[in-house]
């Protein structure tokens, strides 16, 4: 895996960028918080993979008939590790499908267009590079998942 600095406020900004297709884009409020005094190393593109699918997914499943729409990106690094936490208000995932949602294929509705592949990419990329995903739902009140990767920095 490749090993170079990263630029965390292009990245995310290509992300956001690149989804003005998606539907009420526009009506979602959406922070970006990246404190990254300490420069991160790690793979561009795979950190330019996982933002999109957590950004894309966080856009996606917002609540339609909630009134305020907000997604968080927060980004901190340290010396050891860059934390990247993307936090929604939107549909939540259902307790029951929390443990799933990371396998191939696999979707809580069928009611928004999807694949089912965002995820199981997502798991696979953050392991492949050393680091951890989590993530904490709940039905109706919104999800955040928090990426904890390694700072490659020699
Ligand atoms: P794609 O392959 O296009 O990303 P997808 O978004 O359906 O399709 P995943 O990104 O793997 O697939 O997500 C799997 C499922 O987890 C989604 O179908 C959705 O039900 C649920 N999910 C993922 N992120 C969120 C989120 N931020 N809020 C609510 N549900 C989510
Ligand atoms: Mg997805």
């Amino acid at each position: 895996v490749a090993s170079e600095k990263i630029d965390f406020h292009s990245l995310v900004q290509d992300s956001l960028e690149s989804f003005w297709y998606l539907e009420n884009r526009s009506q979602i409020n959406i922070h970006v918080n990246i404190t990254d005094t300490l420069a991160f190393y790690s793979d561009k593109k795979r950190i330019s993979i996982i933002l999109n699918n957590l950004i894309s997914n966080a856009i996606k499943y917002h609540n339609v008939a909630g009134s305020n729409p907000i997604i968080n990106i927060n980004i901190t690094t340290t010396k050891d590790q860059g934390i990247i936490a993307i936090k929604d208000n939107g549909l939540g995932i259902p307790q029951e499908h929390l443990k799933s949602i990371f396998k191939m294929f696999y979707r809580v509705s069928s009611k928004i267009m999807g694949t089912g592949i965002g995820l199981f990419v997502v798991k696979e990329i953050v392991e492949k590079i050393d680091g951890k995903i989590t993530v904490e739902s709940e039905e109706n009140k919104g999800t955040t998942f928090t990426v904890i990767l390694p700072n490659q920095m020699k």
